[in-house]
């Protein structure tokens, strides 16, 4: 199953999903209840998703972190932009921005965006758990818009002069 969508080449605008769009690992799903992820399995095995994710990564066939970061990557990287060389992580997430719980109509509905194995695995963790992004685009700025200093400048820049 790997072995067939490994890909054949790493031309731009190529990428490859595994796993429904949906990073699956030995333990990463542990914390859901058996129930919900077997539910959550059928929803990412749905031929619905399967075209929904196809639809959102035929749009944005690129990762948002990483090209916030001013890396093109298209799945064939890492998200330091170097070459991936696990080739079972060379793929694209199309990723629910906001949790979807199980609620069926925003799974489908989205806002979905494209995101890297290495963005979506660790750096979405850490935005979930710490509420804004680690790291800094090329200008050396925040990249999360939650982040405390952008939080702070919006608000300064309320400020009546
Ligand atoms: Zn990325």
């Amino acid at each position: 199953m790997i072995e067939e969508l490994r890909p054949a080449d790493h031309r731009p605008g190529r990428f490859f999903v595994l796993g429904g769009g949906h990073v699956t690992g030995p333990s990463r799903r542990t914390d859901y209840r058996s129930e919900e992820a077997a539910e959550y399995r059928r929803l990412y095995k749905s031929a619905r998703w399967k075209a929904t994710r196809a639809r959102h990564l035929a749009d944005e066939p690129l990762c948002r972190f990483c090209l916030a970061r001013g890396i093109i990557n298209d799945g064939s990287l890492t998200n330091t932009g170097a070459r991936q060389q696990d080739p079972r992580r060379r793929f694209l997430v199309c990723d629910h921005v906001e949790p979807h719980k199980g609620d069926v109509e925003k799974f489908f509905a989205g806002p979905f965006q494209t995101l890297c194995p290495d963005d979506h695995d660790i750096v979405k963790q850490q935005l979930e758990v710490r509420g804004y992004i680690v790291g800094c685009d090329a200008a050396g700025r925040p990249l999360s818009p939650d982040h405390p200093w952008n939080r702070r400048r919006e608000a300064l820049s309320k400020v009546p002069d």
